[in-house]
């Protein structure tokens, strides 16, 4: 046995010993290694220790790349593995260099490691890719069903720019970059040509080109960073992450573009103004496909204006007729332009809200309730006051996998049984 291999295998056995005790005695340690997965990284983990014990190159590398796959299988964060192979290099290397051991023994302890750390980065970053590349082919297969408008079209065409990107820094190949320059690719065109005419909110349209230019600003760091030596992996990584993050955001305003288009071009109830219920169907399924590509889901309100009989009956129809009027035009003020409000029966209204959590649609219902119960709508010098009542309810990307329309029916029963209780608790109130 070699002076090196004595010295080392002494000071990795150690280690490994005192490297269990830690994750064994530490809660959070275990839990932040990554919940209810800690054995397996700590025996990955002391694998791949125990080959620097003998100085296995293969091995090394062998377990290297074991660790690297069970970590991005669990979809533990890549700082995590990186930290397990720091801290083991830092406590070996501190021992070494404190008991003037020659220093071409850390060296070479060193070199191991270097090797070690960079195929297991590379090892991670390529299955990490893989993944990705695998989420954003099922985003673009969802949404080239859904193209009817020109805005998801170019978000499809940022979907293919990101595979595009993803498949370079998978390959490494500078050459295979898509279009970095942001007026050149047919995103940045169309925003700076039609798209300018069509997202007529200047605010928006800022946002947008912002947030464009941002996503071209990562590509181009990614090919910087290609060119340089040593590759840095986890900046690739954190590069690929943040890009996915913009391509999102991107995506979320092309949609909610979309729908402000659609909304204006689509028939409407000729009393109310909103949405006509032959339109519900269409709706829900595009908003429910494109919140699973967004990973992100969508918010329904179902509302009903309480007592609604005795209003005819009364007042007279004419004067049930501008009650409706009045209520539709709260909702229409209370909500964003890219929300659907649909007239879903008599008095009943449906609204879609896309990109909005539970918490917001709740306070968007009681923003309605509250603004409708204190309008005064005027009868024969008389001031008037009416309440509606609300469901709310949200709808998770995941919720469904078979036909959205089956499911639909069920997701309205939901918000349905929601705007009963809120009946059944007195009426002019929300329940979500
Ligand atoms: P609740 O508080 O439980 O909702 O009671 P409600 O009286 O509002 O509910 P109900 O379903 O018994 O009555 C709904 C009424 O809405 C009956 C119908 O005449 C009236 N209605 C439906 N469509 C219209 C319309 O277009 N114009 C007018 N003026 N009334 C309508
Ligand atoms: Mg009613
Ligand atoms: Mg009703």
């Amino acid at each position: 046995m070699s002076e090196y291999e004595a010295i080392i295998g002494t000071k990795v056995a150690n280690y490994i010993d005192a490297f269990k005790d830690t994750y064994q005695e530490n809660d959070c340690d275990i839990y932040f290694i990554g919940n209810g997965e800690s054995s397996v990284y700590l025996d990955l983990s002391c694998k791949l220790f125990l080959r620097f014990q003998k100085i296995d190159q293969k091995g090394i590398l062998i377990e290297a790349k074991g660790l690297a796959q069970s970590c991005s299988k669990h979809n533990m964060p890549y700082i995590i593995l990186h930290n397990i192979i720091e801290r083991f290099k830092n406590t070996i290397l501190c021992d070494l260099l404190q008991e003037d051991h020659p220093s071409s023994l850390a060296y070479h302890f060193l070199k191991q490691l270097n090797i070690a750390s960079d195929t297991a980065s590379k090892y991670y970053l390529s299955q990490k890719i893989k993944k990705f590349i695998d989420t954003n082919q099922r985003r673009i297969k969802t949404i080239d069903e859904l193209i009817d408008s020109e805005s998801i079209y170019f978000f499809e065409g940022h979907l293919l720019w990101l595979d595009k990107l993803a498949h370079a820094i998978l390959d490494l190949n500078i050459d295979t970059l898509p279009e970095l320059c942001p007026k050149a690719c047919v995103l940045g065109k169309w925003l700076h040509a039609d798209g300018k005419e069509i997202i007529v909110e200047e605010q928006r349209w800022q946002h947008l080109d912002m947030l464009h230019r941002h996503l071209h600003l990562i590509a181009k760091r990614v090919q910087i960073s290609m060119r340089s030596t040593p590759i840095d992996y986890h900046y690739l990584l954190l590069l690929l992450s943040k890009a996915d993050l913009v391509s999102l955001s991107i995506g979320i305003d092309l949609t909610l573009i979309s729908n402000i288009e659609y909304i204006k071009c689509s028939s409407k109830d000729p009393l109310t103004g909103v949405l006509n219920r032959q339109l519900l169907d269409k709706i829900f399924k595009t908003q429910f496909e494109l919140s699973k590509t967004l990973d992100t889901g969508f918010a329904l309100i179902m509302a009903d204006i309480d007592n609604f009989k005795q209003v005819n009956d009364y007042y007279g129809h004419i004067f049930g007729d501008i009650v409706l009027k009045e209520f539709a035009n709260v909702m229409i003020d209370s909500t964003r332009k890219s929300d659907f409000i649909i007239r879903f029966g008599g008095e009943e209204f449906i609204i879609i809200l896309p990109v909005t959590t539970l918490h917001e649609s709740k306070e968007i219902a009681e923003k309605i309730c509250s603004k409708f119960a204190m309008k005064s709508i005027d009868k024969d010098n008389e001031s008037l006051r009416f309440t509606a009542s609300f469901g709310v309810s949200y709808i998770h990307p995941e919720a469904n996998e078979s036909s959205s329309t089956l499911h639909m029916s069920e997701l309205i029963d939901v918000v349905d049984q929601k705007l009963l209780l809120a009946k059944q608790l007195g009426k002019n109130r929300v329940v979500g």
